[in-house]
Parts: C-alpha cells; structure tokens; sequence
C-alpha cells in the first residue's frame, strides 16, 4: 500500500468541474487583480473567522509582513515569537528590522510558552506573535492578559489555524490581529500563493488594506509607503469554491486524528510513540498530526518511506539556530523544547480523503519497526 504524505489530486478531482468554469469566466473577464471575488472570501473569511476585517493579500508570508507594516514595527524594535514554526514568522519580523525574540515552546503543545513570554518583554516589545501551530491555538488566555496588562498587541500566527478555537473564539480573532495562509497545501488552499489579514479593528484593517496596494489612498495619492501584496481572482475564486468545504474537511481531519490517536494507543509498541495533545476546551483543526518519537524518529521514518509512507519533520531546525538568524546570538541549547521537538517529532499523512485502510496500514508499519 502506498500512503503520501500529501494527496492533492484527490481534492482536486472531487471539485474539477465547479472549478473548471469559475476559472473560464475569470478569464473571459480578464480581470485578474483585486475584484468581486477576492472581496466575497474576505467577508466569508472574516465571518468564518468571527472578525469583522478581512483583507485578502498575496501569501501568508505577506500577511505577516503588513500586520507587522501596520504595527508601525521596524529597525530596533522587538517582537516575541516562537521558534519553532516557519520561517516565514521569523523572517517577516526581520525583514523589517526589528529583532525576532524568541522564547520556548510547551513540551506538548509546541506552541509558545506563556510563562516565558512575560521575563521577554522589554521597553522595546512591539508586539507578540504566538504561532498556532499544526492547527490547534495557542494557550491564548494567559496571553491576552499579558496583551491587556502591558498594552503590547497580539498578532496571531494563523496560518496553520482557520477555524481552530480556544473557549470558542476562533483564531485569528483574539488578538488585534490575525494572518491566514491559503498555501495549496494548507487547510484552505488556493492553485498557488494567497493569503489574508482578519481583525476586528477597523483603523488597523484599513491601513492593512492600504499598505498592500503601496499604501494608496487613492490610486495615485501615497499616504505611507507600502508594498504590492494583492489577492488574484483566480485564487479568490478557488478558494471560495473551496471554502464551503472547510469545515467538513476540517472536521474530517480531527475525525482522523482521532482514530491514528486510538490506533496508537491500541498498537502494542517496542518503543515510545506520543500521540499528540489535544488542549481542553479548544478546536483543533489537525493541520498536521504530528507524533513524538524521543527516540527512534529518524529510523522510524526511514522504516515508514521503505514500506510506503510518506512523512515529514515541521521543523528540522528551530529559527534560533537558522544560519541566517546567527546574528540574534542564540546557542544550541537556548531553547530546549524546541531543539527536542525538532528531534523528536513526525508528521503522519493526514488530509480528508484519507481511508480507513490507509490509517491501519500507517499504525501497523508502525508497529512492524523494531528498534
Ligand atoms: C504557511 C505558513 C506561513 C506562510 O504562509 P505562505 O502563504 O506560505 O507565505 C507562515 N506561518 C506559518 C506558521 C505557516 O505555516
């Protein structure tokens, strides 16, 4: 049996002719950038998302970049944030010339750790980006009161997490602000780069919505300077097509993340695998499933790729300990639980059209492993 990591094709073949026509009509009106398509999924998204903004742009990357543009956030300034996310959280705070402060994660979440966010904070703290990682918020609560005490904003790392909650409230909602990702392979993912700014701030979204078009407040009247990060039609439409789907899919996913986690648990194992955490009262949209192997993970998943399955490490190497952020003076060893989560962690093929079949085989040629 062959299970990917990823099945795209799968999805697509499902949707081909309601999307075969949409991408005609587009064409046929050969209007490309910014229009009535992107504007519907940004009232779906900031509906779906529980934020009364949204704002389409050209990725995630992007998004980030203009919630940080709109934070005013640049040279000497300090932003707090995981280090064991993409890097594209990182690298959009140093993009700008402020410096990326990282702090660790949890050892069972990987999300960033509140308890080590507060001896963090300094005079120069702009803002705090916590990443929700594989689908499943960050323990928001404790952060949100460390926003409203020292008046520092949230921006919320979204990218892996439409629809996921914390006590109901949706990611991206929480914060002053939320970025979204619609990469291919995310949850909600376009036929190419795309992404979205939600908020509940009005101010703050209009100035997002300018900055993404080189800061115009008119089409030739430059109020700030800005970048060009627009949101296609031909993505929009996709992705609106696609996003009536989300939730099922979404729902899906967590249906199988259930039974991997019952798998597991049933599997009798000559070594320590750990299902992942689900945290109480939250939704978690199983972006990834990602197990802990402390000992035999790469072995593990040479095993897995011998017999069929495909796997992956999110992420190999933590950002402290990313050449290009040697600068920032970080150490192997300054953020344990991040440099074991790279160790230690895999992700297992996971997406809705996933089959029952495929799921027992994934356990059993986990269980054929012998260490
Ligand atoms: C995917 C992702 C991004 C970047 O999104 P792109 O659309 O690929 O630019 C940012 N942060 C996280 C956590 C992501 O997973």
């Amino acid at each position: 049996m062959n299970v990917p990591l990823l099945n795209l094709q799968a999805q697509y073949v499902s949707l081909r002719d309601k999307l075969r026509p949409v991408i005609d009509q587009i064409f046929e009106s050969q209007h490309f950038v910014l229009g009535n398509h992107g504007r519907a999924l940004e009232t779906a998204v900031a509906k779906y998302s529980q934020t009364q903004f949204a704002v389409g742009c050209a990725s995630g990357s992007d998004a980030l970049l203009l919630a940080l543009m709109a934070l005013d956030v640049s040279e000497g300034d300090e932003v707090i944030t995981s280090p064991f996310t993409f890097f594209a959280t990182g690298g959009a705070i140093a993009r700008l010339g402020a410096v990326p402060v990282f702090v660790d994660i949890e050892s069972d979440t990987y999300n960033i750790n509140p308890d080590l966010v507060r001896p963090a904070i300094t005079s120069r703290t702009k803002a705090i980006m916590p990443v929700h990682l594989y689908g499943q918020c960050a323990n928001m609560t404790p952060l949100l009161e460390i926003s409203d005490k020292t008046g520092i904003p949230l921006i919320e790392d979204a990218a892996q997490a439409i629809g996921a909650e914390d006590s109901g409230r949706r990611a991206g909602s929480m914060g002053l602000v939320g970025t979204l990702s619609f990469y291919p392979t995310k949850n909600l993912g376009g036929a190419g780069d795309a992404g979205m700014v939600v908020s509940n701030d009005e101010l703050f979204a209009e100035r997002v919505r300018r900055l993404r078009t080189h800061g115009g407040i008119t089409e030739y009247e430059h109020s700030e300077i800005g970048i060009n990060s627009r949101l296609d039609e031909l993505q929009a439409a996709v992705l609106l097509i696609k996003f009536s789907y989300l939730d099922g899919w979404s729902n899906l996913r967590a249906e199988k993340a259930a039974t991997y986690t019952r798998l597991l648990n049933q599997a009798s194992l000559a070594f320590t695998v750990k299902p992942p955490l689900i945290r109480p009262d939250g939704r978690h949209i199983f972006h990834q499933y990602v197990i802990r192997v402390p000992e035999y993970r790469d072995r593990l998943a040479q095993h897995l790729k011998e017999n069929g399955v495909g796997t992956k490490v999110y992420y190999p190497i933590p950002l402290h300990r990313q050449t290009c952020f040697g600068y920032l003076g970080y150490d192997e060893g300054s953020f344990p639980e991040s440099e074991s989560a790279a160790n230690e962690t895999l992700a297992l093929p996971i997406y809705p059209e996933l089959t029952d079949e495929q799921q027992q085989y994934v356990v059993e040629m986990i269980q054929s492993f012998k260490p």
